[in-house]
């Protein structure tokens, strides 16, 4: 889709892309800022901040709101993100189903769609995400010229660039042939793709408790368990694309085998997987759904997980707080918000450096996107690439 890079293209490329990043960041947070405003939160100089508003405004990124009168001197107008002025598409699949969803430029869900699937191939979820793109798009009005291009959330680690499906909790069949190739070429636009907890640090990032928090370690629980790590506003990840990989931190010496060959990884408790091991589940009927069902239908029944997983967790959040310092941990993923918050509510952390008398947030926080976290950071990955340099792309076309 050779449109869909002219909203950046054209028009702004003479534009620093940090400072431009930096200043529609500001706003996106903000809500809405004045220039003079912009000029004082990002320390950038009144004529530099002049120059970047003008351009979001002349390419329809940013909107003007009604003057504000009264003080003295000029109205000063407030700009704000044009939901419209951008769109892009997120996607994410895993073990057990295939999602997408359209997301404007303020980052919300405009439309999604959820099909189950079991195992899919990068075939498969290519087909599927040709068939989900334009109904969505559509349904949305989203105007062509203004796609930014789709980012794909994906249990997947990275060899060299490339995606390997190495690990007991990847997809298996990434690795073969070029899947992201594959996927754009089906799509017709360019798609970057992202380990799934990555992508739903960005989105808690974007649309969550990420909003007033800097950094954060994301955990994300699916049929696994990894880690987005955000410093500063920006993920970390790591000399080979993996770091955050902690469900094969080991937690318990001699503990449970796990598939990567070690013994007593933190993924063999804490993880879907380990509850449907618990409960003694197997595919049909272990899905997210079907723990959500049982919580409330035959509440107990997760007891015996719960008491089990929690010590894992508070070990593995002291050792991720001494590392990194940051100001929360939070905890998201597709698993249910009441396992999760059953979860939360059952550690007893360690002392750690998160255990310092300032702090002013709880040391574990609940994420605020729920399920759709891998999703929304899936569609903001165009949606930052255009803007940001560092929101570098992992496997993107030319
Ligand atoms: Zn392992």
């Amino acid at each position: 889709m050779s449109t869909s890079l002219k909203i950046a293209g054209s028009n702004l490329e003479h534009v620093q892309t940090h400072n431009r990043r930096v200043v529609l960041d500001a706003i996106r947070r903000a809500g809405a800022l004045t220039r003079a405003e912009v000029a004082r939160r990002t320390h950038l100089t009144a004529q530099t901040v002049n120059n970047i508003v003008s351009a979001l405004h002349d390419t329809g990124l940013v909107s003007a709101g009604a003057p504000n009168r009264g003080g003295r001197g000029q109205p000063s107008i407030p700009y704000s993100i044009d939901p419209e002025g951008a769109w892009s598409l997120g996607f994410h699949v895993d073990h057990r189903s295939i999602s997408g969803a359209v997301v404007d430029f303020t980052g919300r869900i405009r439309g999604h769609k959820r099909i189950p699937a079991d195992q899919p191939s990068p075939k498969q979820a290519a087909d599927a995400l040709a068939r989900m793109a334009g109904p969505l798009l559509r349904r949305a009005g989203a105007v062509e010229s203004r796609i930014l291009g789709a980012g794909l959330a994906v249990p997947v680690r990275f060899n060299a660039g490339s995606i390997t499906s190495a690990g007991p909790t990847t997809l298996p069949g990434w690795d073969e042939g070029d899947a992201a190739d594959m996927i754009e070429a089906a799509l017709g636009m360019a798609v970057l793709i992202e380990n799934d907890a990555v992508a739903a640090a960005i989105g808690e990032r974007l649309n969550g408790l990420g909003r007033e928090i800097d950094s954060y370690v994301y955990l994300f629980m699916n049929d696994g368990l990894g880690a987005g790590i955000m410093i500063e506003g920006q993920p970390w990840r790591g000399t080979g694309r993996n770091a955050g990989e902690i469900g094969h931190m080991i937690v318990v010496p001699d503990g449970r085998p796990c598939p990567c060959g070690n013994h007593g990884c933190l993924e063999r408790y804490v993880s879907l997987s380990a509850v449907y091991e618990s409960l003694g589940i197997a595919p049909p009927d272990a899905t997210p759904e079907f723990i959500a069902h049982l919580e409330t239908s035959a509440p107990g029944r997760l007891d015996a997980w719960v008491k089990d997983a929690a010590p894992r967790l508070a070990q593995a959040i002291g050792i991720l707080e001494s590392a990194f310092d940051p100001q929360t941990v939070i905890l998201g993923g597709v698993a249910p918000k009441s396992v999760l918050e059953r979860l939360v509510a059952a550690l007893a952390l360690p002392v750690s450096v998160g255990s310092r008398a300032s702090r002013t947030l709880p040391r574990v926080m609940l994420g605020r996107t729920g399920p759709e976290a891998p999703l929304l950071g899936a569609a903001s990955l165009p949606i930052f690439d255009e803007v940001s340099p560092r929101f570098d792309v992992l496997l993107k076309n030319g």
